[in-house]
Formats: C-alpha cells, structure tokens, sequence
C-alpha cells in the first residue's frame, strides 16, 4: 500500500491578546507578552515530535520579535503571512486589507523571513462578501491561501467550498492556491475537526479516527494550532462568555494530544506537500463570486 499523503500542520503564531475580539492595536501595549515562551514550548514539542509545520506569523509578533521568527526557521519550518493586526478582514475595505497585508510582509522581510508564499487571515475571516481579499493576495504575489474554512460559524465560514485543496478563481480573475483546514461532511453542517477548540474539545480517539478516515479516502487534511492553546496559565481578562469558552476551554489538551498526532502521522509544511505531493495541474478548480 502507499504511504498516505503527509498532514498539513500549520501554526498561527500569534500572542494570546491578538485573537481577544475586545482589545485593539492601542490595547497591546497594556497587557503582558507571552509569545516568545508559548512559541518556544510549541517548537519544542514539534522538534520532539520531528515534525514540521508552516508558520502563519502575524506581523505585529515578527516586528517586535524578529529573534524568535528566526529560530522558527531554523528549525526547518516555513514561515507565511497572517496579516498584522489581526482584524477581520470581512470588516475591513481593501484599502485596509492591503495596508495591513503589506505591513505585515515588510515586517516578515525585515526578521529575514525571505520570500513567503502563504496568507491566512485572521479568525478564517475571508468569507464571501470579502472574496475582493483573494485578489489583493494574488496581486501581492501569494501563491496560495488557507483562510476559507468550508464550514458555517457566526464570523467565518464558506460552508459550500471544496474541503479539500484546490485551485480558486477569483472574483476579478486571478488565481491562487487554496488549502481548508480539515472537515468531516455531515447532513446538516460539515463539522471542524482538527485545530483549535475543536481539536481541543473532541476526544482524541474520535480525532485520529477522523484523519485515518481522510486519508483512507486520498483527502490532504490540515490541522492547525496556536501557540497560546499550550498555555494554560494565560491572563484572564473581562469578556464575552462565549469568547471566553473559545480561549480558556481545556487548555490542558493540547500538550497531550499534539504529541499523539505527532506519533500516529506524519506532517509536513504546506509549500512542501503543494511541491512534492500535490500535484498542481491535478487540484480541482472552483471559482468564487460575492454571491452564492
Ligand atoms: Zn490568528
């Protein structure tokens, strides 16, 4: 039997106050830095783990921190764009999303990350009504993005785009690389299962049944995770209840079940499965207009 393709494992890596929906850029200055530690424990258990990833790096964490950015590449890892300040792109105009896009490269390319081929937006958040965002990556030289997650959720979600990677047309006729995080179809809502809370709250059982089922079927799954999920003493600060399960929700999970995934799969960066194990001219092709 063939091997299965490897896993795509990609990493946000950004502080545990960017994600806080209720602190903005002015905020940053006033709460404490934990990033450079949280990254550290991360890398280490990647490296345990001979694993791997792509590193979406928001580029408020490279200008403050271009040291750490460096010793992510050291350690074999691909570095990629995840915006700067961390917004939702949805309720950006393009002038914005530009601005924050191009900030955060130059950020990028000031910490010596050479060039970058990826993107992800913050919170997953280029859905329909921000398609506009896929063309100003293209325009920016972006080979491929992982921002649309094929799901449906209060602020991100595409919940009819393919689930696995493919070639999307944009609205003005560029076109990119897309690659989803990972989803299972069910009838009534295709269902996360391989990053963040989800990843945290589902038992791991049920995980690695879910990834051996994809890759049984030929699929490229992704997981993600975040660098604040390995630290279970971050600061709590006044906020929404919901947001607050979001953040603080079995913090003390992630420490186990990386390690699992890392023994039960191999992972590889994204740039290097789209070189090696997937071959371009095969992705499907799907185009994406503002309206279903
Ligand atoms: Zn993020």
């Amino acid at each position: 039997m063939h091997e299965p393709t490897p896993i795509a494992l990609s990493v946000d890596i950004e502080d545990w106050y960017h994600s806080v929906l209720g602190l903005s850029e002015g905020d940053w200055e006033r709460v404490p830095d934990r990033v450079v530690e949280t990254t550290e424990t991360l890398l280490r258990v990647l490296a345990d783990g001979q694993a791997r990833g792509t590193f979406f790096v928001l580029g408020h964490v490279a200008a403050r921190h271009p040291d750490l950015i460096r010793r992510i590449a050291d350690a074999g890892h691909e570095l990629a764009c995840h915006g700067y300040a961390h917004r939702l792109v949805h309720r950006q105009t393009p002038e914005q999303f530009r601005e924050d896009l191009q900030r955060s490269l130059e950020a990028l390319d000031r910490a010596g990350a050479g060039p970058v081929r990826g993107y992800r937006a913050a919170y997953w958040s280029i859905t329909r009504e921000a398609a506009w965002a896929l063309d100003i990556l293209a325009e920016a030289g972006i080979e491929y993005d992982s921002s649309i997650y094929p799901t449906r959720t209060p602020i991100y979600g595409i919940p009819d785009a393919p689930h696995d990677p493919f070639r999307l047309h944009t609205p003005a006729g560029h076109s990119l690389i897309e690659y989803p995080p990972t989803v299972l179809r069910f009838p009534l809502r295709n269902l996360p299962i391989a990053g963040g809370i989800y990843l945290r709250l589902l038992p791991y059982p049920l995980v690695r049944a879910a990834l051996r089922h994809c890759q049984r079927r030929g699929r490229a799954a992704m997981v993600y995770i975040h660098p604040p999920e390995f630290d279970p003493a971050k600061p709590r600060i006044p906020m929404p209840f919901a947001e607050r399960l979001l953040h603080y929700t079995r913090l003390d999970a992630m420490r186990v079940k990386v390690p699992q995934l890392l023994r039960d799969f191999r992972f590889a960066p994204i740039g290097e499965l789209l070189d090696k194990h997937i071959p371009r001219d095969t992705l499907p092709e799907w185009s994406l207009s503002s309206h279903p």
